[in-house]
């Protein structure tokens, strides 16, 4: 049995990859998306291996809840957890809480394989111990970095589009696939979780691979595609070929990406293509507009690059999102409101869903920000039930302030000119300051393309 949690509001490409390699090596493979079906104890009672996809850190909270549930209802069944934060997290998931095991094994990095070897070994009678690219609490593997042989993704038992994030483009809904070209990320920026895992390596997906699953999106109703890969333009010809004949076969598709700050610099050339070919908006890791805030992420852009980006991007007739970490140990009072006033200057308030305002660094077990010479100076201890290094603001004003800002975006449901204008009362009140008068009336541009889902991790 294959469960996942939550993944920012698309079918789960986590669900669909390992049943279309499980199932045809002879594993009657149940998945089940708990974002939007309950669990059934009935489903659960048979099975004898479950296995819990954990991409994200939202996804893992609620993957740890999943597995108590299994525990309870089916002590017998062997669960592992697989995706981005099972290895980060292996330590707490295959020893406690209080010692009670949560989980009978962890797979890290490209998962497919390790799976299916633990699912024979489980068949054969095997310890799992044994199995390679398998974290047991016997033996520790590393990530599993071998190449990957993806099928096409098996799609055919999940719950169909309509259950999950529409894309809006002018106040119409359609709904929406997601797939990913490639797997890792070739940068090693330091808060990110990608990179203890893949340590600067990524890989390819096949094109022909890439657009099959697409076509089977589009034949279930898909009008638009996400190409979810940590970073879309890691490897820009591969990027091209499949955005290219995405267009030749479904011209009437729209889709969006991710990419880095840099790579919109690198790849200027290759944007007005992609827009030809059916690209309206791309989602940016911008982190913030504090240069010595950049440095310390190792972002591998400055603050006047997110405005090179901005002007780029709007040339080529593309809408940007970007996401922002505006809760560190570093920011200031002053950098928060710098950011506030970054994003009204441009225009970009619409472009910003208020949650990401509200989002503090997190910093799992592995990361990379540990090995950071003044680490010892601003980390706290591991609080390994949340998944995070515990860390405190030097000015506690600034957890008060972010605290403010969390309990705002998750009661309210305003527009997003009035989350704003919130917002930022709150910052400028907290700083002793008026905030800067809005035009009376206030307008924004219209809201640009985007999911119904706001991007969240
Ligand atoms: S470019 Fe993006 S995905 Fe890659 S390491 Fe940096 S933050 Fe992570």
């Amino acid at each position: 049995m294959l469960l996942a949690c939550y993944e920012l509001g698309h079918q789960p490409l986590s669900l669909a990859w390992p049943l279309a390699v499980l199932s045809p090596a002879g594993f009657p493979t149940t998945a089940r998306d708990l974002s939007v079906t309950a669990l059934d104890p009935a489903e659960v009672a048979q099975a004898s291996l479950v296995a819990i996809a954990v991409p994200m850190h939202t996804a893992l909270r609620l993957g740890v809840a999943a597995a108590q549930q299994v525990r309870a209802i089916n002590p017998q069944a062997t669960i592992v957890f697989y995706g981005l934060y099972a290895w980060l997290n292996a330590d707490y998931l295959l020893h406690g809480p209080g010692r009670v095991p949560l989980a009978d094994a962890v797979i890290g990095g490209e998962a497919e394989a390790p799976l299916l070897a633990l699912a024979q070994a489980l068949r054969a009678g095997d310890d799992p111990a044994g199995v390679p690219g398998v974290t047991t609490a016997s033996q520790l593997a590393q990530p599993h970095l071998a190449r990957p042989h993806l099928p096409v993704p098996d799609r055919a038992s999940l719950p169909d589009l309509t259950h999950y994030a529409y894309y809006v483009a002018g106040g119409v809904g359609v709904p929406a696939g997601y797939t990913e070209t490639s797997r890792g990320c070739r940068h090693t920026c330091r808060h990110c979780p990608i990179v203890p895992i893949y340590q600067g390596r990524f890989f390819i997906v096949p094109a022909a691979t890439v657009l099959a699953d697409i076509r089977q999106q589009v034949a279930a109703g898909a009008r638009h595609i996400t190409f979810g890969d940590p970073d879309f333009l890691n490897g820009p010809g591969h990027a091209r070929r499949v955005a290219q004949a995405l267009h030749a076969e479904f011209p009437y598709l729209t889709f969006d990406f991710t990419t880095k700050v840099e790579h919109i610099l690198q790849h200027r050339a290759l944007l007005p293509e992609l827009r030809q070919w059916g690209a309206t908006f791309v989602v940016s890791a911008f982190e913030a507009v504090s240069d010595p805030i950049l440095a310390r992420l190792d972002k591998g852009h400055t603050a006047a690059d997110l405005d090179e980006a901005l002007a780029i991007l709007d040339a080529a007739g593309l809408a940007v999102q970007p996401t922002w970490v505006p809760f560190t140990p570093w920011t200031t009072r002053d950098d928060y409101l710098a950011l506030l006033a970054w994003i009204r200057g441009r225009d970009l308030v619409a472009h910003v869903p208020a949650v990401q305002l509200s989002i503090r660094l997190l910093v799992p077990p592995h990361s990379a920000l540990l090995a950071h010479p003044d680490a010892a100076g601003w980390c706290g201890p591991l609080d390994a039930a949340n998944f995070t290094y515990q860390w405190t603001h030097p000015d506690p004003g600034m957890d008060a302030l972010q605290q403010a800002v969390a309990r705002y975006t998750a009661q309210a449901d305003d527009d997003p000119l009035t989350a704003f204008q919130a917002i930022e009362a709150l910052a400028y009140a907290q700083a002793g300051r008026p905030a800067p008068p809005w035009p009376s009336p206030a307008g924004l541009k219209p809201p640009p393309p985007r999911l119904t889902e706001d991007w969240f991790c």
